[in-house]
This record gives structure tokens, sequence and C-alpha cells, in this order.
């Protein structure tokens, strides 16, 4: 297929670049002026209306000012861990500095465990599950389980510095604390809180933390977290944070140090947050030696190893053991605990601190583990450390137990096992080490750079989503990442029911698209396609290091991008964050256009060429060699049917009126109109609404081919249809939209000019007839060869397939 060719007259041609250029100049004075807030269908319009009014506390750079504040927490707690009853105990002492300008009557508290208990918010607007046609055990046994679970905390005082108690009333997962003096702005309050809450099943009742048992051995893997009364956050952006725990959304909490004394069964091994204080009590020698060896190995080196580990699972020592760890500015604290743990460990260079990345796992890990979770740990350090700021906590944990991915402060818990007989698939090997990045990856966000992620999902889980993909990536080549390339989200984003990514936690409509994919999508597209490797890295960045151990909010992180990458990107915020449009550029048509240069002699003979190319019509066809009456009635032929008349004929006067155009033209121009040069105007819908740059690669005929790039800003004035022009001496054949596949563009067949044929296939079946039940009956009364053979063949069937782990 070839454009449709039109030729331009060169005056009109002249008039309209000209026009163009003074078109622009008046439609920028009066319009765009009031353009800012006038077009809600604008997709360029500021978005400063929807954002904070910058101020003292963060400012319209997207930087913390300089009156930011944040509050302060600190914690000291000590806590049993009760095997035989799989029961926390605890007592925890809050120091809260009050670094706010404000006067604080009461502090709210977070009860994490009450989502588990009967009546709670999150059982009662628990929507009803599809029971029909078919419902899993498992998720037969969690629905039976949530109704049965005695959970929640036993609250059983809460007191003042001065062991006065202080009034408090619960309010669903949250609880108020009445303070009998009022905090003032630069003072702080003690209160202690003695509580206890029996550990959920974590592998029946879905949660973040909890017990797994193993029936074999009768031993337990707990994963404790949200297992203290931890104080909400007060911002200067929302005030007290106290939206109910309903399970999705997950924390914001106030950064602080911590003192934890943990006491466990003596034979438990535990993983915590924070630097060990009591080695000398609770480590053998060996493990000491072990460990100062591991600081200087190149990999991963066993503290605990695998037989040592297994011989541990059947001891019985009835002593317990306090573990004594601190923490120095986290926003939470975790720990987990077992006999079964195999323990290894590396240590990792970071700056001129040694990072210590360790696991902790089962037997029923490996040997998946010990080959790759630390491994997973060091290059998350490593890569994220790159694209943020350098790890600056001492330890960095992966555990293995009941929770699939949970993130805290140095720890995380990652689930992926091989099955029983040591094999596993490449889903499993690959899902355990993106999971692995994924987790420590969430130190960085939301531990460090702590955003409100009961409000916010996607600013820790989206922007740590992204950088797990380019970790992902710098692990091996083609690794296979679930999300990140643009080509994935295009099934998410063409698809109904959605809900913008500026979505509150709780209200988020297929989390993992939305919260996770999109915005890891959009921010690689931002890196790859808008602002480039080097000018997005530089923003992120300053992003990470603005708000690092401080409190950004989505506006923040936009507002910061474009300051230190100098490019406006609300259109690209509006489209992606705040809107559900999806990417569909097609190429409508492409029109070819040359110079008419009004010689009359050229203009003849081209019209004589045109009319000589001209296919004949069916009628003349049929008509070849027909008698005509002209041909034998004589007197019937005169002047115009004589070989003197010429229907093109130039006639002398238009010659020179050409001439008089001519010698009225500057050398310069006469040149120009002399031009062979093609002019093309490509027709652009976009019909997915999302604006994006055009990307498009031009084939010519001489077999060369070049890119060229038109940034979004080409949607300007029209959003949905643009022109574009293209000025070549070469004829164009063929043109691509976006072959790198960079924008997420759901419909590839509108891509084309001329329209590609994409060959598809199908097949053949052969419609299988069922026995009647007169032919079974005769089978089972005679010994029918027939039937031993369909036997046969299903028992090679089953042969073939993939041996089940046992
Ligand atoms: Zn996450």
């Amino acid at each position: 297929m070839s454009p449709r060719l039109a030729t331009i007259v060169f005056l009109a041609l002249l008039t309209a670049v000209s026009g163009v250029g003074t078109d622009e100049v008046s439609a920028q004075s009066p319009e765009s002026a009031n353009r800012k807030h006038s077009d809600p269908h604008d997709p360029f319009a500021q978005l400063d209306p929807w954002w904070p009014t910058p101020g003292a506390t963060r400012i319209a750079s997207g930087a913390p000012g300089p009156a930011y504040w944040q509050q302060r927490a600190d914690y000291e707690i000590d806590v049993t861990l009760d095997d035989d009853q799989q029961q926390i105990n605890g007592v925890v002492k809050i120091r809260y500095h009050n670094q706010s300008p404000h006067t604080l009557p009461y502090l709210w508290i977070q009860l994490d465990q009450n989502r588990f208990r009967q009546g709670s918010d999150a059982l009662e607007t628990t929507t009803a599950p599809s029971l029909s046609p078919r419902i899993s055990f498992g998720a037969m046994k969690s629905i039976l389980a949530s109704r049965r679970f005695d959970g929640g905390y036993r609250i059983a005082s809460v007191t003042d510095g001065a062991d006065k108690p202080l009034r408090h009333t619960d309010i669903g997962t949250m609880m108020r604390i009445d303070l009998s003096t009022p905090i003032a702005p630069g003072e702080q309050t003690e209160v202690a809180i003695e509580y206890s809450y029996k550990i959920v099943d974590a592998k029946v009742i879905r949660a973040r933390g909890g017990k797994e048992y193993f029936e074999d051995d009768k031993n337990y893997i707990y994963e404790i977290a949200q297992w203290f009364p931890r104080v909400a956050a007060y911002t200067d952006f929302g005030a007290w944070q106290h939206k109910s725990f309903l399970g999705r959304g997950e924390f914001t909490l106030e950064l602080g140090n911590y003192r934890v004394r943990i006491t466990v069964p003596s034979e438990m091994v535990v993983a915590s947050t924070g630097t060990l204080q009591n080695p000398d009590q609770v480590l053998t020698d060996q493990w000491k030696q072990r460990l100062a060896k591991a600081e200087q190995a190149p990999t991963p080196v066993f503290i605990i190893t695998p037989e040592e580990a297994e011989a541990n699972e059947s001891v019985r020592t009835e002593t317990t053991k306090t573990w004594e760890f601190d923490a120095t500015n986290v926003r939470d604290f975790a720990f987990a605990a077992s006999r079964k743990f195999i323990w290894d460990a590396l240590g990792v260079k970071v700056g001129s601190q040694t990072v210590m990345a360790m696991s902790y796992y089962p037997n029923e890990a490996e040997p998946l583990w010990s080959q790759y979770s630390t491994e997973a740990i060091a290059h998350t350090l490593e890569v994220y450390g790159r694209y943020s700021f350098e790890y600056p906590y001492p330890v960095a944990i992966s555990v293995n137990g009941p929770v699939y991915g949970m993130e805290y402060p140095m720890i995380c818990f990652n689930g992926p096992r091989p099955e029983d007989d040591g094999t596993y698939s490449k889903a499993t090997k690959y899902g355990l080490i993106s999971v692995v990045i994924h987790e420590v990856g969430h130190n960085f966000f939301p531990m460090i750079v702590n955003s409100d992620e009961r409000q916010w999902t996607w600013m820790d889980e989206g922007l740590n989503t992204f950088l797990q993909y380019l970790a992902e990536q710098e692990w091996e080549e083609d690794y296979p990442s679930r999300r990140g390339d643009p080509e994935k989200i295009t099934g998410y984003m063409r698809g109904n029911n959605q809900r913008p990514i500026m979505t509150g936690s709780e209200e988020i409509l297929q989390f993992g698209n939305n919260a996770y994919g999109k915005p890891a999508t959009a921010l690689n597209i931002l890196r790859e396609t808008i602002l480039g490797r080097e000018s997005f890295d530089f923003a992120f960045r300053e992003y990470a290091r603005r708000w690092k151990f401080k409190r950004p909010t989505p506006s923040d992180f936009f507002r910061t991008m474009e300051d230190a990458s100098g490019v406006d990107l609300d259109w690209f915020w509006r489209g992606w964050f705040y809107g559900t449009d999806h990417v569909d550029i097609a190429i409508d048509d492409v029109q070819l256009y040359k110079i008419d240069s009004g010689d009359p002699d050229e203009q003849a003979e081209r019209t004589r060429q045109e009319k000589d190319r001209e296919e004949d019509t069916i009628t003349k066809d049929r008509n070849q060699g027909m008698r005509r009456r002209i041909d034998w009635q004589p007197g019937l032929k005169d002047f115009y049917n004589s070989p003197e008349y010429d229907e093109w004929k130039v006639e002398e006067e238009d010659r020179k009126s050409f001439q008089k155009f001519l010698d009225g033209l500057s050398s310069q121009e006469r040149a120009i109109l002399r031009r062979t040069t093609n002019f093309y105007i490509v027709d652009f819908r976009n019909v997915g609404g999302l604006v994006m740059p055009i990307l498009i690669r031009v084939h010519y005929a001489d077999n060369t081919s070049e890119m060229m790039t038109f940034p979004a800003q080409i949607w300007r004035s029209n959003s949905k249809r643009v022109s574009k022009l293209i000025v070549t001496d070469k004829e164009i054949v063929r043109l691509e939209l976006d072959p790198k596949r960079q924008t997420a563009d759901v419909d590839e067949g509108n891509n084309h000019w001329p329209d590609k044929m994409v060959p598809s296939r199908f097949k053949l079946f052969k419609d299988e007839k069922k026995k009647n039940p007169m032919q079974k009956a005769a089978d089972d009364q005679n010994d029918d060869p027939k039937q031993d053979a369909e036997d046969e063949s299903s028992d090679e069937k089953a042969e073939q397939e993939p041996a089940k782990g046992k």
C-alpha cells in the first residue's frame, strides 16, 4: 500500500507553514493562562489544585522544609514466647517525644492483633467468597478457623511512667490513651502496657506473621510481627493516622530506638531486628567463630549447619534464655524463633561498614535456601544502595516460615520452599529470589523512606517493585521478572474494574496490578522513555535521599521528580497515577505531498503520464476492436479527431506567466521550487486516552530506517488526534509505532502502516464418543481386550507426566 499522493501548490504550502507559526503564538497568550484550571479534560493541566499548598514543613520543590518535624517513639520491651500455649506475653514501655508544635492530650496506639478478634472490622467487612462451583480445602479451613480463633490483644494494664493507671479506650484496632497531663511541644511522656495474645496459625489464616506447625518433629516456626502495642503516627499532613487495620493497608509508624529482651525456650534460635547485645549468653562459641569467619567470607557460611539444626529439633530443655537486641532509628521491630533454624551469614561491604546478610530456615527449605536467600539479600543491598542510599543498618535478615513475603526493619519473612524431595520448579526458584529482593528492598521503602502505607500502598510497593525489577535484571540475563516491563501491564490496563493508583490502600481494586505492577511500570517508562536513565536516576535518588528517615507524601514524590529532572511531568502523573485510561496510539492514515512547481510544461507532462498509467475501465476493455461509426461513416472526423490536436498542449501565455512568477523569486526560492522532497503527513489517533510520546520507526525504500520520537506534548492541543509532518528525500515504505514495546501500548494491531497481517492458528479436534450404560455393562461382564488396550495407553500417559513430588 502506498500513501495517498497529492501535490500541493507551492504557495499554498508556504502559507500553511508560516501559518502554523503565527497561530501558535496567538494561541498561547490568551488561552494558556486560562488553561491551568479550566479544562478538566486537558491532560496537560497542572496538578497544583489537587496537591497541598507548599509551606514551611514541605516546600514546593518536594523537599522537607525548614519547619519540618516528625514525632519520635522509643521502645523498651520484655517479651516471652510461650511455646506450649503459642502465646506472646509482654510489657512494652513507650517513651513518646512530642516534636510537633502542637499540644497532645492523648496518644493513639495501634493494636493490630485485634484484627483477628471475633467481631473485628476486618472480619465483619470481609465480603462473601465465591463458594460455587468449588472452593479449596485451604480456603475452607481459613474461613472456619478465622471464625473460631481466639485472637486479639488482652491488655492487662496501661500505666504512666510513675506506674499510675491511665484511662484507655479500645476502638477496633486502635486504642486511645488519655494522658494525665497533655504533652506540650518539645516534651516527652512515658506509657507502659502489659499485654498478651494468642499467635495466629499463619498457614491457615492469612496473616503477616504467625506460627507454622511441623507435624513430623512437633516444632513450630514463629514469625512474630505487629506483636506489641505501637504508637500511631502523628503527622503535619494528617494528624493521627488512626484508620482501622483491615489487613491490607499496612502501617505507618514513628522512628525511634528499641531495646527488646526476648525470652524463649533455651534451644530455640532467635532472628531479630537489631544488634544482639548478649551473644555470650545465647550463642555457642562455635557459632561466634563461624560468624566472625562469615564477616570476611566471599560466599555465605553456615553458622548452624543443616545437620545441627536437624539434631536441635528434638531437644527440649525446659529452660529459657533471653536474647537482647538493640535497634537504632527504626520504625518497627520483628523477630522469628524456632528449634528448626539453619543459619547462614555473609558480610556485605556497604560503604565503610560491613552489613551481615543472614538467613534462617528449616531443613524443609533446602537445598534452595542456602544457595539463594543470603546471596539475594546481598544483591539487594548493593543494587538498591546504588539507586537510593547506602543501607544504614547492621544486619539484613531473611527468614523462611509460614508467611509468603512480609517486611520489617532489618528482617523479612519469605515463604517459597522446594518440594519434599528437594526438587523445585523454575517458578519456585525465581519466586524465592524475587520475594527476598522485594522484602529486603522494603528496608529502603517504606522502612527508611517512611511513607504512609495505610493510606498509599503504591508509595512503598510501587517504588519497591520498580527497584526489584532493576535488581532482578541485574541478577541474570532474561531474569523472568513478573512486573516492570511495559508489555506485562497491558492486559490490566486494557481491562475494566480499575481505580487509579492514587486510591486508598483498602479501596484498591486488583491490588497487585494497581499498587505494584502499574506504578513499577510507570516508573520504568519514565526512566527508559520519558526522562532517560541518567536524569531519572538522579531525580529518584534525590527523592530517596531527601526523605530518608522522613515522611514523604505523594506530592513530595511528584514534585521532587520534577524539581530534580527539570521536566514538567504533571501530564504523566495525571495519566498514570490519577487516571485509568490506557495507552493505545494508532496510525490512522499517511498522505504524501510533493511540491508543484507550477511549470505548465511539467504539469502537462505529469498529467499525460498519469493518464497513461490509468487502468482501462471494464467497458473500455471489452469494447476493444469494436467497429465504431466514425470508422466507417465518412465526414464525421474534424480537427479534434486529428493528430494535430493535443489536449494537454501548453499555451505560450501560460509559459510567460510562469516565467514572470519565476522572475519574481529569489535564487533560494527558485531552488526550493525545484525540490523533489517528499512531505508525508502521518495521522495518529489516541484510542486509549492516555497521552504518551509517539515513538515511530520509519522504514525507507532504500532499506534504511530511523527512529523518531515526538514527546507527549505533541497532544497538547488535541489529545485525541494529531498529524505530524515528516519531510524526507527518501520514499517511506513502512511505519511502525513503538517497535521496542516501551509505552505499554495495549493494541499492536493498529501500530503499523501499511496494516500488517498477524497470522494466527487454529486446531482441529475430534469428538470423543463416550460409552453408553449398555456398553459399560457389557464391558464389566466379559473381560474386553479393547478395554485392556485403553488402560495401557492411559498408563503410558501417566508415566510421561512429570513426576509429582512425594
Ligand atoms: Zn511489598
